[in-house]
């Protein structure tokens, strides 16, 4: 389906790439608009980020 009209008003539909850190980019199937969106799962796994600097 075509619709151009509706870029601009429409809900974006981000296609999210594979996370590489913290952060993972987007872009928007519609209208190509880029984002970037954070891994929750790294920002609420505090265990992990402790054992990662003690490794580190
Ligand atoms: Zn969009």
């Amino acid at each position: 389906m075509n619709i151009p009209t509706l870029i601009g008003t429409h809900a974006h539909r981000w296609l999210i790439d594979e996370p590489h850190g913290p952060t993972s980019s987007g872009a928007c199937r519609i209208c190509g608009a880029h984002r970037e969106f954070r891994n929750w799962l790294w920002e609420t796994d505090f265990t992990t980020m402790t054992e990662r600097e003690l490794v580190a």
